[in-house]
């Protein structure tokens, strides 16, 4: 089975390699090892979930300060 970061490695080499941090302009990112969750606990109306909703990101984080992006795999495909 291919790993996560193989799969965010090439999904980051295609569309966003060259992109600056917003904090400290570098361009040197370290590829997250693993897929993370990040769960909401309230609707749009503001209603609290007792389960809430979960989505699986991937992240990278900025060599120079430490500066995280996250995506939404479930929204590039990566969770079939
Ligand atoms: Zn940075």
């Amino acid at each position: 089975m291919e790993k996560a970061t193989q799969r965010s490695k090439q999904w980051f080499d295609q569309t966003a390699k060259h992109y600056h941090c917003p904090v400290s302009g570098a361009s040197e990112w370290e590829i997250g090892e693993e897929f993370v969750s990040l769960t909401t606990r309230s609707n749009a109306n503001g209603q609290l979930l007792p389960y809430g909703q979960t989505s699986v990101l991937l992240f990278f984080r900025c060599k120079r300060c430490a500066y995280v992006l996250l995506f939404s795999a479930q929204h590039l495909g990566m969770l079939k």
